[in-house]
């Protein structure tokens, strides 16, 4: 009897990843996309000679990453970031400083207050008892270290990978191994130190023609077509497996399947699994996904008086300037840019700036980051290109609390045999870190 295909439900990284890696292990499946697009967040565009990704900008490929892309026919595509990729900057009274790990560099900085210095270099000496329960990032880097280092160091970072509010994401999800340091150290610095040689190495990459080109890679890969336009909203258990509700093409009908990966963001999960298991539906549905604006903006290199050399720089929330961040995407990748033109990718709302894209005029604010921009850049010339996206929904929070989603997405899948809850809120944001778990996961249905 020919084996019943595995439901995906959802075509972005994660549902095209899983397919394409139980295609090589010839398991049969059926992707489900709601939408008439693969790649979900992954989205790139041309405007004026201007190569533009309104998701994922830039990836952080390991060697085995490299070869997975080699593997999709993608070889010729991987643009490895420019060695000054590796500075970075962040604001500070309205200038750009350049950030490094390095001690002396540490020293030398004028981000950093000389209390705070200090406080850095001598956090192995000082004790610190962690509080029962989860922490926030913003408590556990107070701790160990001081607000100033909370708010100069590891808010923008935080902005720039979540887009999230440190004073609400959990340490133990975001930084997992800054806990864990602290327990078997003692010390973050001691920690950073002793396995700063185990972490691995990673080029940062895009891909010519865009980012998206990964989604259609794998799109173009996969022997059973993606069912587009094709929305399923619940899942029932009966005798033998799971009855699927879906609406395709405005009608619904109903399938069943004996396993199911459920790769849609939590808020769309939650209503598929609802008759399953309620009190999961209500923690998924609880997770905050903020709006994120993107802006991407393209000038004469000419009209740069401040030009970054460096991947981009990170706004700390206190600093009170209308975006979290820029990317130097021409600075890094030149071949996003036409010669002699500029490129920079803006990020604005997000946890922390919600309110400026839900409430505020949207001109008025690409009216305000311009003029901030053009102060720190000394910028003398208006843009040759703008481009404006909102995107909905765009990063989930992993803020405190999130421990009981994850005990409660076990508890679910330890119930309902053959569902796995995947996606970006459980198995990881960044997209290399999808593609290795679609691989984990692949590897475990094969073993079943
Ligand atoms: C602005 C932005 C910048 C980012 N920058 C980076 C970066 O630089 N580097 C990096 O590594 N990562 C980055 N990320 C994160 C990364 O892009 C995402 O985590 C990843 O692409 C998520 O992939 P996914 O397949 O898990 O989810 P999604 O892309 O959300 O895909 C889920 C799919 O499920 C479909 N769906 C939803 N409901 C249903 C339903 N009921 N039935 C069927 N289908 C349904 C959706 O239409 C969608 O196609 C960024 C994300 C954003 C938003």
């Amino acid at each position: 009897m020919p084996q019943q295909p595995v439901l995906i439900v959802g075509a972005g990284i994660s549902g095209l990843s899983i397919a394409y890696e139980l295609q090589q292990r010839q398991i049969p499946y059926q992707v489900m996309e709601a939408s008439d697009h693969a790649g979900g967040v992954l989205k790139s565009l041309h405007v004026d000679g201007f190569e533009l990704d309104a998701g994922p900008n830039s990836l952080a490929a390991s060697p085995e990453m490299l070869t997975y892309l080699q593997q999709l026919g993608l070889g010729d595509k991987i643009l490895v970031a420019s060695a000054s990729s590796k500075n970075r900057f962040l604001v500070r009274n309205n200038a750009l400083h350049a950030v490094s790990p390095h001690p002396f560099k540490i020293i030398g900085s004028k981000y950093l207050s000389r209390a705070s210095k200090w406080k850095l270099f001598t956090e192995r000496f000082r004790k610190s008892v962690p509080p029962a329960g989860e922490e926030s990032v913003s408590s556990f880097v107070t701790r160990r270290f001081n607000q100033e280092i909370a708010e100069y160091v590891f808010d923008p970072v935080l902005s720039g990978i979540y887009a999230g509010n440190p004073d609400k994401l959990s340490i133990a999800e975001i930084l997992p191994m800054l806990p864990r340091w602290e327990k078997e150290y003692g010390s973050i610095t001691k920690g950073l130190m002793k396995e700063k040689g185990t972490m691995g190495s990673r080029k940062i990459i895009s891909l010519k023609g865009g980012n998206a080109q990964l989604g259609k890679a794998l799109l173009d890969k996969l022997q059973t077509p993606v069912k587009f336009n094709c929305a399923v909203n619940t899942i029932q258990s009966t005798a033998s497996g799971y009855e699927v509700g879906y609406i395709e093409n405005g009608n619904l009908s109903l399938q069943e399947f004996s396993r199911i990966i459920l790769t849609t963001p939590a808020y769309s999960t939650a209503n598929m699994i609802e008759p399953l298991d309620l009190s999961l539906a209500g923690l998924l549905q609880a997770l905050e996904y903020p709006e994120m604006g993107v802006f991407h903006l393209g000038y004469d290199a000419a009209a740069i008086g401040n030009p970054v050399d460096g991947f981009g720089f990170l706004v700390p929330n206190a600093e009170k300037l209308h975006f979290l961040g820029v990317i130097c995407n021409a600075a890094i990748f030149p071949e996003k840019a036409p010669e002699g033109k500029v490129l920079f990718t803006v990020f604005t709302g997000g946890a922390r700036l919600q309110h400026l894209l839900k409430e505020g005029d949207h001109a008025v604010l690409r009216q305000q980051i311009l003029s901030e921009l053009s102060q720190l850049l000394h910028i003398s010339a208006a843009p040759v290109m703008q481009h404006f996206a909102v995107v909905k929904n765009a990063i989930p929070q992993l803020n405190v609390g999130f421990a009981q989603v994850r005990s409660a997405v076990e508890k679910f899948e330890h119930t309902w045999p053959g569902i796995h809850i995947a996606g970006n809120y459980v198995k990881g944001v960044a997209v290399p870190a999808l593609i290795q778990y679609a691989s984990q996961l692949a590897e475990k249905m094969a073993k079943n």
